[in-house]
């Protein structure tokens, strides 16, 4: 296939109300960031394209919870993810906002010009009313009890007790959110896009020409073809492009007061108002980009976002007369020590806090980008989903970066130091042997194939041979010795295997550079060359450093991780998952669904943890304490700040036990208290220990104490 004249890289809008997390950039961000990094060494025209999605109605609910406006919402959150990225080496062309004048004008443009050509239709509906605040009621502005568990607070879209999808109207006994009145139901105009009328296009364009044995154009990964599959042969129904909301882009019509864009249709055009803002920052012309043939545009999304970029913005683009994407490289989902990542459950590692902890530390700096850039890509869920472990993190950066790449680079120019003056040796062509004419050619050879992995979106196996190429570089150090050979009578063997290893690393730094940026930086410095030399088609020269040159005393590439390091990290995500627990209502055990009607009695677990030693045990300090003070936490419905007398010392606690007792009634009681807990902070409070408590089975909380008081400070063992 030729090549194309230009590419329009997208990476999905993040949403921004709230902090984002390490599965988000391992989804969509950091591969798309390595193909356009490989894209623009190739000196191709590419604009890589993003920005804050920051309509729905998320962000207000959002704004609720934090007693603010919806504005401050995404003022707060958009300039702090913007920064996790370009703290990580995410480098868009621009990041943008769904919130700008140019995007509103853009997103209302593309809805008029769509109803004008007879493309959307309109539908009469009835839906859940608020007299009170004159308010239609979708998603989380209503409340009700949840039809499948009971639960009481189950929301318009969602049971966060059984995890059940919901409707307003699946909810028994609803109640408005926002005045707490019965709604009514009131009839809506809404405008929708009937998706069903373009199946045969879809079918045809997904499953023929970017099918499994797609010849003209790109086959799209298995897993993208056969979620879109499903969703076609599921039957496509017409989907409203519009909803009653305050927030969002206002629908361009006068008799559409009230109504804002749906969300879903309005973001994917950010993509295009994106651009547009790009091209006027750089006297650009942005149109050829979403209208010329010859643009190839990808989308880099998570699997969750397939029936979005694959079905539905195509339909819209193609009805509005731009290109469709070549390529959906969608990822899976990467988890989390053996769990889903979840930033509502208090288990995830949020972009922010990698940096907090590693980037910006003492010992950090950019090159713990790179290890996490590393890392990612290693188990990046191409075609399954992976799963991060801080263990598996030590180790990529222990025994690959440290041990294969980092010792390889180090002993080239330590050696080089030492048996060459300092100074880029001579070749002596007719001194090479088998071995020196073998790494030569494998150099060349893994240029080839990290070039034709990385044109198919194979980032995990692309990085693989980076690797398996500083392997090769030690092996074949191991092989020739040099710090063996007679540095008289075997100088030219010296030199040519240095001069080969000093080559190869400035190779090292060109096809390194798209996933690891800071450490080729770092290599260039140390090789006192140019960033030009970081151009792929230098990639397989034997000549990127030129015999005679001297070059920089070695510094080492990559830290090593401790393992306290990683200890830290890992009792810091156990103590955020206990914190969201002591707030939230607890989802329900995996493969389990609670049945019942509201107030029925939960069953006592029968199912028992893993065994453990004794010792595991005795690691566990229980003492008992007396309340000597309590009070509500503000802002935290679940909370009591608790001052606990242990004998030794006072301590504060923050317990989550205020729906099942009022703070006055439990001043003077005795409980049972884990103090040997690292310290963790809810709602800025820093809480220094556990209180233990017994629930029943009708989910009642109750105080582990003694028969009659006993002394403070007690042990319990
Ligand atoms: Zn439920």
């Amino acid at each position: 296939m030729a090549q194309p004249k230009r590419y329009l890289i997208t990476a999905a809008l993040p949403y921004a109300n709230g902090l984002k997390h390490l599965g988000h950039l391992a989804g969509a961000y950091l591969p798309a960031d390595i193909y356009v990094r490989y894209l623009k060494a190739q000196k191709r025209d590419v604009v890589f394209v993003c920005g804050s999605d920051e309509h729905g109605t998320a962000i207000p609910i959002q704004a609720m919870k934090e007693g603010t406006t919806a504005q401050a919402i995404i003022d707060k959150y958009h300039p702090i993810i913007e920064q996790n990225f370009k703290d990580l080496g995410i480098e868009f062309d621009i990041y943008h906002r769904t919130s700008s004048p140019l995007h509103h004008e853009t997103a209302q443009e593309f809805f008029t010009a769509l109803n004008k050509k007879g493309d959307l239709q309109i539908k009469e509906t009835e839906q859940y009313f608020d007299e009170a605040t004159s308010t239609f009621l979708a998603d989380r502005y209503i409340k009700g009890t949840c039809p499948n568990c009971g639960y009481e607070n189950a929301f318009g879209d969602q049971c966060e007790r059984c995890g059940t999808s919901l409707s307003p109207e699946m909810l028994i006994n609803p109640v408005s959110t926002l005045s707490g009145n019965i709604p009514i139901k009131k009839s809506t105009k809404h405008w929708y896009l009937p998706l069903d009328k373009h199946e045969d296009f879809l079918r045809e364009w997904i499953l023929n020409e970017h099918g499994n044995d797609a010849a003209a154009n790109e086959a799209w990964r298995s897993t993208v073809l056969g979620q879109c599959k499903s969703w076609i042969d599921g039957g496509l129904q017409p989907r409203a492009v519009t909803r009653d909301l305050d927030w969002g882009v206002k629908v361009p019509l006068k008799d559409a007061a009230g109504k804002v864009l749906y969300v879903w249709f309005d973001a994917p055009i950010g993509y295009i108002s994106a651009t547009k803002q790009w091209a006027l920052d750089n006297q650009k012309n942005w149109e050829p980009y979403w209208n010329d043939k010859e643009t190839k545009l990808v989308h880099f999304i998570g699997k969750d976002n397939i029936v979005f970029h694959c079905i539905i913005f195509p339909v819209m683009l193609k009805l509005h007369g731009n290109i469709l994407p070549t390529n959906v490289p969608a990822n899976e989902f990467m988890n989390l020590e053996g769990d889903k990542m979840s930033t509502s459950r208090g288990w995830s590692i949020e972009m922010d806090d990698y940096i907090n902890d590693w980037i910006k530390k003492d010992n950090g700096g950019p090159q713990l980008a790179d290890t996490l850039r590393y890392y990612l890509t290693q188990i990046a869920p191409e075609t399954k989903d992976s799963e991060f472990t801080w263990k598996g993190f030590q180790d990529a950066n222990n025994s690959e970066l440290v041990s294969i790449f980092g010792n390889f680079v180090n002993r080239a120019l330590v050696l080089m130091h030492k048996l060459c003056g300092g100074k880029v040796p001579p070749l002596h062509a007719d001194h090479l042997d088998n071995i020196d004419r073998k790494l030569v050619e494998e150099i060349k050879l893994a240029k080839d194939r990290i070039e034709n992995l990385l044109e198919q979106y194979k980032f995990r196996e692309a990085l693989f041979e980076v690797i398996d190429l500083a392997r090769k570089g030690n092996k074949y150090l191991q092989e020739k010795e040099p710090w063996k050979k007679n540095p008289v009578d075997e100088k030219h063997l010296i030199d040519n295997c240095l001069h080969i290893c000093l080559q190869l690393t400035a190779n090292l730094a060109v096809l390194i550079n798209p996933f690891l940026p800071n450490t080729a930086k770092k290599m260039l410095y140390l090789l006192k060359v140019v960033d030009k030399i970081l151009d792929w088609e230098n990639a397989g020269s034997m000549k990127l450093l030129s015999v005679g040159y001297t070059l920089r005393a070695p510094e080492l590439l990559f830290r090593k991780i401790e393992d306290t390091e990683i200890e830290v990290q890992i009792q810091k995500l156990n103590a955020s998952k206990m914190e969201k627990e002591s707030q939230e209502p607890l989802p329900p055990p995996e493969g389990h669904s609670r049945t019942g009607v509201a107030g029925s009695q939960l069953p006592v677990t029968n199912t028992l943890k893993d065994g453990i030693v004794f010792d595991d045990f005795a690691k566990v300090d229980l003492r008992i304490g007396t309340i000597i003070s309590a009070k509500k936490v503000e802002k935290a419905d679940k909370l009591l700040q608790l001052e606990v007398d242990l004998g030794f010392e006072k301590r504060t606690i923050v317990s989550g036990i205020a729906l099942h007792f009022n703070a006055e009634d439990i001043i003077g009681k005795q409980v049972t208290v884990v103090v040997n807990l690292a310290p963790r902070k809810m709602k800025g409070i820093e809480s220094n220990g556990m209180i233990l408590m017994a629930e029943d089975k009708t989910g009642k909380l109750h105080f582990i104490n003694p028969e009659g008081k006993i002394d403070e400070g007690s042990t319990v063992s």
